[in-house]
């Protein structure tokens, strides 16, 4: 037979369980069933000096409750939920020593971890496994065989509740048989098929049990088995039956040469007699109200309790859902046991972290990515807790009453959950940090829209500004109208300084209020905040129409001091083909290149008004980002940004205001889509919206996957170009009643438009042309200047 049995297991098929793994070396007998064999010949003939009970899974949606009980000869588990085998290698209690497995149900969450605990075992060289609990274990393991191949190498063995009283060198263990109330109602019948969605506290049904209807069911859903657990009586140990050894040598004193006194600490349980009670506990679980009753009157277990015929449990584990602890009987139940009894209580109100590991490693990932690896979160039951009468504990995983040698709670191996803890451990790896701020380099560029409506701040849409943040330490701002430097406060908040002190260049497009007044707060806000940070002062590098000095000496000449600020390179020297004829010219601009790690800085005119430039910067790494300014559709600037990564255009108008963009000298909707599919740029995000628009642009049919809408405080980084156009749909809904009434005025213009009135509607906002304020310097002309002066915009 044994032989046949080794060609059988040479089979493939014989291996193919787990992975197909080879065929194991034959195993050596575990070091404890060794020992065990020893003590069974009496080379040992003490009881175990330390018993305890530890909580594995403390009964939470996602640790279902399981107990492990220690004691140095044996091992037990009460239930083997999901995941406790998990638990068990987490915290180092070894699976490999259990001896019996006790289930108080045949409810998944006490067997779903069962079948992978076994052939772990397996594995493992465990040669018998005892199974105590519902007489349906011995089909359970039936059906485990259907896809865990053979097991013949461990011993399964089944001891029904029947069979009442187990013993081993630690503790004899009595099973109690508690049969639900509704009892009758199931007892040869099928559970009505939704029992198959079994949770807590309800039936438990396993079709695997019946297979094609032949045989017969065995469930019970009404049978509960309870435990109680006596320590073993520890038997005579006297101090000279169990040798100095062991014995605390309290101290040593040397008399002479040929007396030495030895002074010995001897404590009670070192010496203590075969009338040494042992302490008993009771494992039980009450999943629902109908075995509130059955429980409360069950002679077995009231034996425990004051006036008993037994000693008093020290401990009752209470596998049971709040609804159960709060029903009076079951308060009252056990209120029954005296106060010297200890409660402990396993079920969802519970607040432990079990796999503290997985919490850990995902604390430190996510340092890397916080969205890729998110933080762990933990599901808190909406359940109140029961007010109990008597003082109970609420389980933690891994907490511990101690049985012997003394009778105590034991928190010390609770493992701790500290985020903190975790985080400070990450930073102190070699080089992680640097690694983390290096892949983090990768988030840039990155642009901050800080300002993207035209002509006047208004409450939704700031004028003109950009930030590009180039690296983690070098930005450039694209555009600095009024409020610009708010915007970045209100936008970066207390490392606003910091931002400020990273910018090195200001590009100013072109010389209308709502793209350059903000400049001045900005310069001097820079000043301050390199001051505050205790960094030396330098100059921006300020390119933008040569017009902009004559402001600035001004300004300088009459008001403050403001030109030691700025190293000014005129944009049109940056223009393809123009001259730099300064010395100085050609110095800033290698020095602005070089700070900002740029291959190229280049503008051109664009069609707006006179000494308006776009620009294009391309960075060393081979990105290319090109800002548009204002203008009309203009093929310089296609020419310019031709295969750009990201153009930055202005949107002013909706498409059929063509008119009105062409006498504003401003590009529609369209027309800026047009210029960047021209450029083939890679990405489009439309910006300079008129006020009109405060709160959305009106989309036009040649919105693609390649266009972006930009809204103030709005950061992008060129990973983003692939999201940007999905956000369009809910931007849509979100402001579906704005669009719904720019189309309605669209509708109504057009009406007019064909009855050949040119007026605009009454409803359109206007706003005035102030004219000159200093040479060059106008308001953005956006609005009809017929009525300049008359009306303010409306802010609505
Ligand atoms: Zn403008
Ligand atoms: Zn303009």
């Amino acid at each position: 037979v044994a032989a046949l049995r080794d060609v059988l297991l040479s089979l493939p098929s014989y291996n193919q369980h787990r992975g197909s793994k080879k065929p194991r070396a034959p195993k050596e007998t575990l070091r404890h069933v060794k020992s065990r064999e020893q003590r069974k010949r009496g080379v040992d003939v003490h009881g175990p000096a330390t018993v305890y009970a530890q909580v594995v899974g403390a009964g939470s949606r996602d640790n279902g409750a399981s107990l492990y009980v220690f004691s140095e000869f044996n091992r037990y588990l009460f239930n083997c939920g999901e995941g406790t085998q998990r638990l068990m290698q987490e915290h180092k209690l070894k699976a490999a020593r259990l001896d019996n497995i006790f289930l108080t149900r045949m409810s998944w969450e006490n067997v779903g971890g069962l079948s992978g605990m076994i052939l772990t075992l397996k594995d493992t060289g465990v040669p018998e496994v005892v199974l105590s609990g519902p007489p349906q274990l011995e089909k359970y393991v039936n059906a485990i065989r259907v896809f865990s191949g053979p097991l013949e190498e461990i011993k399964l063995a089944v001891r029904p509740y029947t069979e009442k009283q187990y013993t081993d060198d630690t503790m004899t263990v009595s099973q109690i048989p508690i049969f639900g109330e509704s009892m009758q109602r199931y007892q040869g019948h099928q559970c009505p098929s939704s029992s198959m969605l079994s949770s807590k506290g309800h039936h438990f049904s396993h079709c695997i049990f019946i297979s094609g209807g032949k045989a017969r069911a065995t469930r019970d859903p009404s049978l509960v088995v309870a435990f109680v657990c006596k320590c073993y009586l520890r038997r005579k140990r006297g101090l000279w039956h169990f040798g100095l050894a062991i014995v605390n040598v309290r101290y040593i004193v040397m008399f002479s040469d040929d007396v030495l006194m030895v002074v010995l600490q001897i404590h009670p349980e070192e010496v203590c007699t075969p009338t040494d009670p042992g302490p008993a506990f009771i494992v039980v679980e009450c999943p629902s109200e109908e075995f509130v009753q059955p429980i409360c009157i069950h002679q077995q277990l009231s034996r425990y309790q004051r006036g008993g015929t037994e000693d008093p449990a020290a401990l009752v584990v209470h596998m049971s859902p709040e609804s159960v602890l709060k029903t009076d009987e079951y308060k009252q139940w056990m209120e029954r046991f005296p106060s010297t009894t200890e409660h402990l209580i396993l079920n969802e109100q519970v607040c432990t972290v079990h796999n503290v590991r997985s919490h850990k490693i995902q604390t430190q990932l996510n340092l890397i990515h916080p969205e890729i690896f998110p933080e762990l979160q933990h599901y808190k039951t909406k359940e109140t807790q029961a007010a109990l009468h008597v003082p109970n504990v609420r389980a933690e995983c891994l907490l511990k009453f101690q049985l012997r040698p003394k009778i105590e709670w034991q928190r010390d191996a609770i493992p701790s959950c500290d985020t903190e803890e975790f985080v400070k451990e990450a930073a102190e790896a070699p080089n992680f940090l640097q690694e983390v701020e290096e892949w983090r380099a990768e988030k840039y560029p990155e642009v901050v829209f800080l300002g993207t409506g035209s002509a006047l701040p208004m409450k939704i849409r700031n004028v003109s500004g950009n930030l590009v943040n180039i690296s983690a330490t070098q930005s450039m701002l694209l555009d600095c109208g009024e409020g610009t430097f708010g915007q970045l406060c209100r936008h970066y908040g207390d490392t606003v300084d910091e931002t400020l002190a990273k910018i090195s260049t200001v590009f100013i497009s072109h010389m209308h209020a709502d793209h350059h007044t903000g400049l001045l707060s900005l310069l001097f806000q820079r000043e301050r905040a390199l001051a505050t940070l205790g960094k030396a002062f330098s100059p921006i590098y300020l390119i933008g129409p040569v017009q902009m000095m004559t402001w600035l000496n001004q300004y300088h000449d009459h008001c403050e001091e403001i030109l030691s600020h700025v190293n000014m390179v005129p944009s049109k020297v940056l223009c393809e083909g123009a001259e730099v004829s300064k010395f100085k010219t050609k110095a800033f601009i290698q020095a602005l290149l070089k700070k900002s790690d740029l291959a190229k800085f280049q503008t051109c005119p664009v069609r707006h008004c006179k000494n308006a430039f776009a620009c294009s910067i391309t960075h060393q790494s081979g990105w290319q980002l090109v800002f548009s300014g204002d203008t009309m559709p203009c093929d310089a600037l296609a020419h310019m940004g031709k295969n750009a990564t990201l153009l930055i255009h202005e949107a002013t108008l909706e498409d059929g205001l063509e008119d009105e963009a062409v006498e504003k000298r401003h590009s529609t909707t369209s027309q800026a889509i047009g210029i960047g599919m021209k450029m083939n740029a890679e990405f489009i995000m439309l910006n300079h919206f008129s006020q009109r628009y405060a709160k959305i642009p009106l989309f036009s049919e040649d919105f693609n996957d390649r266009v972006g809408i930009s809204f103030d405080h709005m950061r992008i980084r060129f990973g983003d170009f692939r999201i940007l156009p999905r956000l369009i749909p809910p931007l849509k809904a979100l402001f579906a009643e704005e669009i719904g009434e720019m189309e309605e005025r669209r509708g109504r213009r057009e009406l007019k438009q064909m009855k050949g009135v040119i007026a605009e509607s009454n409803e359109e906002q206007r706003i005035p042309n102030e004219g000159e304020t200093v040479k060059g310097a106008k308001r953005e002309p956006e609005e009809p200047t017929q009525d300049a002066g008359s009306k303010r915009l409306k802010t609505n």
